[in-house]
């Protein structure tokens, strides 16, 4: 009876949330980005002053010729490559990972782990002024009653904050110390071994 009852409380405050929200979206903490629902997105981080005359837009035409079909759909159309499929995943060199789109670098190897979720996956980003990170709802679609019984559902995207390409998504499960799993797709990377960089050098 107690556990009816608790599940019925539990419900009322369910339904209350979504009415509040629905007639105040800007009160709930991710009530905008919910609503609009779709393929909408909100940003998470806030515009970095500086960085817009540094932004590199290239034509679709540019990078359809320059770009496999799958980097492309991954980068400009915000795809997933399928897992444990792509060039990176099982790779264990030292060197540096570039956005494919626009060479900025973007993560190191020795951030890289094993996450066994199919995708690089790395603990941390070489500097957190390079990527872009937003809240993601595309999984949701128009379900706001699958989302609150499963919050996970919103993801965060991860892009270039450079050339905008989507590179993939950061989750809140990976190791210490950063406990982040940015969760990459191989299609948006290139690498350079520190060996290949060493000789550049020199
Ligand atoms: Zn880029």
């Amino acid at each position: 009876m107690l556990r009816a009852t608790f599940k019925l409380l539990s419900l009322h405050n369910t339904c209350r949330r979504i009415a509040f929200a629905i007639s105040n979206p800007k009160s709930w903490p991710i009530s905008a980005s919910l609503i609009t629902m779709g393929n909408q997105s909100s940003s998470v981080n806030p515009p970095v002053r500086g960085m817009a005359s540094e932004n590199e837009v290239f034509s679709k035409e540019e990078l359809k010729k320059r770009l496999t079909p799958m980097q492309y759909h991954v980068t400009q159309e915000r795809g997933t490559e399928r897992a444990f499929t792509g060039k990176y995943n099982k790779h264990s060199e030292g060197g540096t990972y570039y956005c494919v789109v626009c060479h900025e670098s973007l993560f190191s190897s020795d951030t890289k782990f094993e996450s066994g979720c199919g995708w690089p996956a790395f603990n941390d980003v070489l500097d957190s002024g390079k990527v872009k990170l937003t809240k993601d709802t595309s999984h949701v679609g128009a379900n706001l009653l699958l989302l609150i019984a499963n919050p996970g559902m919103v993801r965060t995207e991860v892009s270039c904050l450079k050339c905008n390409a989507h590179l993939g998504h950061v989750f809140g499960d990976g190791p210490r110390p950063t406990g982040k799993r940015f969760c990459i797709n191989s299609a948006s990377l290139d690498f350079k071994s520190y060996a290949d960089q060493k000789k550049e050098a020199s």
